[in-house]
Order: structure tokens, then sequence, then C-alpha cells
């Protein structure tokens, strides 16, 4: 098969498989635990701590697992919601962000919050002064996607937050970081972000471990009680295997995000060049945007014909996002698509091993679709 759904999850890698295993099978123990089994598993488990505070450029303790960037995602909103919403009712978000964002926004809203909801303009481009206007004195919280899931679209986010804070220093940043991570250069420090999400299945790692970086003094309350793991913030028995595996991939990936970006962008430039003798091509995807993701329309077919076309072939392509089960999710209207485009809209997304004879055989795919299948009324 030629896999080109990266967004929705990647392959684990080697190296995350070998560092699961070798956790199942030698450190099984409890991190909890006061004996040697338990220190080692407390010991590998701080290891990846490590590795993901030197990429991000923060303090290791700053680290907290969960189960994957939906759970980040809503431990960051609701958690700050939770702890500073009471005097502060209003929080600011976008029209873009992931559903595990959105929906946490639209309960908040629903507890009585004041939700402000910024949109890009018609080209897709977020204006940081709209954030900026937005922020009073009554404003908890502010939260940004990095990197757009469904378009690739990177968001300004360094900006808004940096103007947020100028503006209300007591304003807390949430990042969710998921579709950057490892794929565009993040340092905390210069995004201004106090919170920022990440997942372990969309860089090789395993799906059901994710983190939250959450900057000291930084109060959450959260969404799980229990135990004191993870400082309470998230208790639970820790996902040693799933949390390892992470690790592995992160310190796998990290040394070549460079190189792996320029070599997806070439391979997405030739997508793009091989799309253009085809009729009835429309490009959602901005030039300056993550080089890992591709979306367009083919006029006149809609998103779930077309997949399941392409499936026939051995080739594995996404509508919109894989969250919603290619339902439209709103989020390309939002970038300017018209709701037609929007309803024919296939998403390609590449990792670094993908091949241009595979994109070759997508485009050779999608002619032959526009050929034999029904035009959508
Ligand atoms: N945020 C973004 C931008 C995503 O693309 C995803 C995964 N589709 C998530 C959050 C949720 O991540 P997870 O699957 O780890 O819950």
């Amino acid at each position: 098969a030629i896999y080109l759904d990266n967004a929705a999850t990647t392959k684990p890698c080697q190296a995350a498989i070998g560092a699961i295993n070798q956790c199942l099978t030698e450190n099984y123990g409890n991190p909890s635990s006061l004996h040697h089994a338990g220190l080692q598993a407390q010991l590998a488990i701080d290891g990846v701590r490590r590795t993901l505070a030197s990429i991000l450029a923060c303090e290791p303790g700053c680290i907290y697992f969960t189960s994957g960037a939906t759970e980040s995602n809503n431990l960051a909103v609701r958690g700050v919601a939770g702890a500073y919403g009471k005097h502060k009712p209003r929080v600011i978000t976008t029209t873009v962000e992931h559903a595990s964002v959105r929906e946490s926004f639209r309960q908040l809203e629903q507890a009585g919050f004041e939700v402000i909801r910024i949109a890009p303009d018609s080209h897709g481009v977020f204006d940081p002064n709209a954030f900026v206007e937005a922020v009073n004195e009554r404003t908890c919280l502010i939260s940004m996607m990095l990197v757009n899931n469904e378009t690739g679209h990177i968001l300004p986010v360094r900006r808004v937050f940096y103007g947020a804070k100028r503006k209300n220093p007591q304003i807390i940043t949430h990042c969710d970081a998921v579709q950057g991570f490892l794929k565009v250069p993040i340092r905390i420090s210069e995004l201004k972000a106090d919170l920022l999400s990440l997942s372990g299945h969309k860089i090789h790692a395993a799906k059901g471990v994710g983190a939250l970086y959450v900057r000291k003094g930084v109060r959450l309350t959260p969404l799980l009680f229990g135990g004191e793991q993870e400082h309470g913030i998230r208790p639970g028995t820790e996902p040693v295997p799933l949390i390892a595996g992470m690790g592995a991939a992160a310190a796998e990936l990290a040394p070549t995000l460079a190189q792996r970006s320029q070599r997806v962008a070439a391979l997405r430039a030739y997508l793009l060049e091989q799309l253009s003798p085809l009729p009835g091509i429309t490009v959602h995807s901005p030039e300056d945007g993550s080089p890992y993701i591709l979306n367009f329309s083919v006029a006149n077919i809609r998103s779930e014909i077309m997949l399941h076309f392409l499936e026939s072939k051995g080739i594995y392509v996404s509508s919109g996002s894989a969250c919603s089960k290619g339902a439209n999710s709103g989020v390309l209207e939002q970038f300017g698509a018209t709701r037609a485009q929007a309803d024919s809209a296939i998403r390609v997304s590449l990792c670094p091993e993908n091949a241009k004879h595979e994109l070759r055989s997508l485009v050779q795919a999608i002619a032959e679709g526009q050929a034999t299948l029904k035009t959508a009324k």
C-alpha cells in the first residue's frame, strides 16, 4: 500500500518498537514502587522527560505525560479555566482548532465562559492584532495551534502570544503543537507558550501517549483524580512502554529535522508539479505552510468517493481530518475554500520515507478517478 496519511498517524519506527518491547519484557516495574524495578521504570520515564525537554529547550520537570494530545489539550484548556476562570471568564481561541481544543472550548462556553473565536481572513491569514484586541484583564487563556492538521497552515503563535502577554502578563498561553513537533523547530521560550501539547503517534511512536509542557508556576485543575503521579496533575500509573517509545522516536527524529523537512518539501513540490496538468484542482495549503501536508480539491468529486477509489488502488489519503471520520469540520472553509471545494478535498500528508513514484501513482489514480467517477451534484 501507498501510505499518504501521516497527519492522521505514522508508522512506528524501529527505535520506538525496540524501546516499547524492551520495557514490556524487561522494565515492567511500576514507577511508583520503591524497589529496584520501580526505580528502573522511573528512570526510563525521566529519561524521556529529559529527551523531550532538550528538544523543546525547557526544564524536564515541566513535561507531563498523558494518554495523547486529546487529553493534553483538554487538560490545558479546561485545567486553566478551572484554576483561573472564576474571576477571569474570558477565553480566546481560533476557528480552525482540532476537535479536542474546539470541543473543550464548547464545554467552557456551556459552563458560562465568554469564548472569543478568531478567524483567519479570506486568504487564510491570521491578524495577531485581532487576538491582542480581544485580550482584556478578565482573560485567563489564549489557545492557538501551531500547524493546522488539515491544511498545514502555520499560525503566527509567537506574535499572538507575545502581544497577548504584553497587554496582560497574567494570561496563560496554550499551543497545540501536535503537527509541528519535530517538523518545524519549536523553542518554548521563543513561542511564549505556557502550555504545549504533543502526541506520540504523530512522530512514529505508539498511539495512547502524549505530553503536556506546563511552565513552572502555572496552575491546572486536573481532569482525573487519584494518585500523586505526574505531581497529581495527571494521576494514574504511567504507560512506561509507550512513554519509552515516544522518547526513542523523538531522539531519533530530532537531529534530522532540517533534512527531513527538505526531503518532504521536495516531495510536496513534486506532487504539486504532477498535479498541475490535471483539470479542476484547487490547492488549499499555503506555499509557506508545513511541507508535510498538501490539501487540494478535485472539482465535482466528493472526498469520500475519491478516497475510496484511491483506496481501491492501494493508496491511503484522508478527507479533511481523520478525527471527524471524513465529515466536513468547517476548517477548510475558514481558510477560504468554498463549501463545494471543502466537500471534494483530499489531504495528502507525507513522511520522509515516501517516494516520488508513490506520488506519481497517486496522481495517475486521481486522473483515472476523474475519468471514471460520477460527478457530484
Ligand atoms: N491536535 C492536532 C492538531 C491533531 O492533529 C491531533 C491528531 N489528529 C490531535 C490534536 C489529537 O491527538 P491524539 O490523537 O494524540 O489524541
